[in-house]
């Protein structure tokens, strides 16, 4: 997928692809450098977790920006909300 952005309570964040995972957590596949507004993500994810991994990332913006910076830190909450964004979006879409 070509690199491209996404607002973050309204500042702009590149999100870029990289080839190969990353090596700080086998189960991680994005991240997301909060100074520099740019999510990198792993290539080679099937769609569906590609998108619920590139919202759990904004989810970590989100919560950043907001001033939450102890739950932006919280994994399971940030997948929890992730996961549930986006299985949000694919009820939306069928309806
Ligand atoms: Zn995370």
């Amino acid at each position: 997928m070509r690199d491209f952005k996404v607002n973050i309570c309204g500042v702009p964040h590149e999100v870029v692809f990289k080839d190969d995972s990353f090596t700080a957590c086998e189960t991680h596949f994005g991240e997301i450098k909060y100074k520099e507004c740019k999510i990198t993500l792993s290539t080679g994810m099937p769609p569906e977790m590609e998108k619920q991994t590139l919202i759990h990332e904004m989810v970590h913006g989100f919560f950043t920006h907001l001033g939450y910076n102890n739950l932006a830190g919280d994994e399971v909450l940030v997948q929890s909300l992730a996961q549930a964004m986006a299985q949000s979006f694919e009820v939306k879409k069928e309806l």
